[in-house]
């Protein structure tokens, strides 16, 4: 298991990531407008997405379903939403 640590951005975000990847979600999202897959899902689940610190759909396809559907904010109704959206960029959820 690795740990998740608190990083704080250049521009003053905090975030918590386990990898050692230093990318700022919320800087990463503020980059990429093309990163539509949040905007067709419910506030909920986008918000639970955001707050998980998946903001795009490569982050999306590291999880698996019961991870994601685990996540408070995500229901059933989001699943398909979110598989066709990694379809569409030729990925899928984690097995
Ligand atoms: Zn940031």
């Amino acid at each position: 298991m690795t740990q998740k640590t608190l990083r704080i951005c250049e521009k003053g975000h905090r975030y918590y990531k386990s990898s050692d990847c230093n990318t700022c979600p919320k800087c990463e999202k503020d980059n990429k407008p093309t990163e539509d897959f949040l905007a067709r899902l419910s506030s909920p689940a986008r918000n639970a997405l955001v707050h998980e610190g998946i903001t795009t759909i490569e982050q999306l396809a590291q999880y698996t379903e019961k991870e994601v559907l685990k996540l408070h904010g995500i229901g059933r109704a989001s699943l398909p939403i979110m598989r066709t959206a990694l379809e569409e960029k030729g990925l899928s959820f984690r097995s």
